[in-house]
């Protein structure tokens, strides 16, 4: 019981920041138009917003996700349809994300959807174009997403991680820690933040000798970076993958060895949550404030994007310590999850590898040798490789 008390304190307080950081979009109206052939449903928007639409069985209904929106000013007898569209509704599903459900007459195609900027005191608008279907063709889409609006400004998200034509790959290498963030210190003295940028840039110069695709760093110098940052980066830069490299300390001196390590909210084990926690730690050090995420569109879009992303990431993890091994020391459990937040980016396949343990004399000496890193860091670019083309394989 006291446990329940502390979490609804907890997010309440975090439901109250995010008020103050964004105000959500004005809904004017909502309605439904046309006839049983084809039905119209359009949302009037102070401005425009992203949305995902998918449809639920039984009773037959097309769910719309958006981002927050202030529904204040609909009257409550907008609520009746019209044509395929018996009643609406709508409301907020959870922070800083509303949803509209259009409960069905019958079962319908999303023929059409798209998204209209405000233009000349015209309200923005998202339009939604329903036409019969029979009982078949909409349990086939059921749960899928039907139709996705994109503002014609932003990018739209990737959903699958995809090659950018006959362009190069992207891979984003992220040593982690930096400036004011030291990362773990070994008892010879060295700094995890210093060892992990020459690792970095090691496999960096073995990537390059490769070629064929474009190698980026969150950071090439002693520069601290959030960790949200460093996500972003990897989703702005469109990587197909992101590598964290990292070195820490644990307590149990004997634990040694390289690990690689998968999102997931429940750790794998306690080493897994401790060194997450640890590693997450990273933005309170260097006394960054945890901004709002941006209110992320759209949940069943993320969440499609998300499985594919953590699919390629187990299978790169799992490539990696098959390649390393005849090179390395691996840990005696080397592949873990834990819930590190680096890895978050839902369209970027990411791992974290730890190296080994600044906390073990033997891994500090080992990782400390420039031919010991440059062994490995051959390793990895080929690994890295070998994935990319496999991927592009795979796509075409
Ligand atoms: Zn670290």
């Amino acid at each position: 019981m006291f446990v329940l008390v502390a979490v609804a304190v907890v997010c309440l307080a975090q439901s109250a920041v995010a008020q103050v950081s964004a105000a959500p979009v004005r809904t004017i109206d909502a309605r439904a138009a046309g006839n049983l052939e084809r039905t119209r449903f359009v949302i009037d928007l102070e401005e425009a917003v992203e949305f995902a639409a998918f449809t639920l069985a039984d009773p037959y209904r097309v769910v719309i996700d958006v981002p927050e929106l202030d529904f204040s000013e609909l009257a409550e007898n907008s609520r009746d349809g019209r044509g395929l569209v018996g009643t609406f509704r709508y409301g907020l599903i959870a922070k800083g994300k509303s949803r509209m459900v259009l409960d069905l007459t019958e079962p319908v195609n999303i023929d059409e959807s798209f998204v209209l900027e405000s233009l000349e005191g015209q309200p923005a608008r998202l339009v939604f174009d329903l036409v019969p279907a029979s009982r078949k063709e909409f349990l086939e889409g059921v749960g899928k997403l039907k139709s996705v609006g994109n503002l014609p400004t932003k990018a739209p998200l990737a959903s699958v991680p995809t090659p950018k034509g006959p362009g190069k790959m992207v891979i984003v290498l992220d040593p982690g820690h930096g400036g004011i963030d030291d990362g773990a210190i070994g008892p010879g003295g060295t700094k995890e933040k210093d060892l992990v940028l020459q690792f970095t840039m090691d496999v960096r110069d073995a990537l390059k000798r490769h070629g064929g695709f474009e190698v980026l760093m969150t950071r090439d110098d002693d520069t601290f970076i959030a960790l949200d940052e460093r996500v972003e980066f990897a989703r702005t830069n469109g990587a197909q993958l992101m590598v964290s490299i990292h070195a820490d300390t644990v307590t149990q001196a004997y634990v040694s060895g390289a690990t690689v390590y998968t999102l997931d909210e429940t750790a794998s084990d306690d080493l897994a949550r401790m060194l997450a926690d640890k590693e997450n730690r990273s933005d309170t050090i260097a006394g960054v404030e945890l901004a709002d995420k941006p209110d992320e569109v759209a949940d069943i879009l993320i969440d499609l994007a998300r499985r594919e992303t953590k699919n390629l990431s187990i299978s790169f993890a799992r490539r990696l310590l098959g390649d390393i091994k005849p090179a390395m020391k691996l840990n005696k459990n080397p592949r873990r999850s834990a819930d590190f937040r680096v890895l978050t980016a839902p369209d970027v396949p990411s791992v974290l590898v730890e190296l080994g343990y600044l906390s073990n004399s033997g891994d500090e000496k080992l990782l400390g040798s420039p031919e010991w890193r440059k062994k490995v860091a051959a390793r990895f670019a080929s690994s890295i490789e070998t994935f990319f083309s496999r991927m592009s394989k795979n796509s075409g």
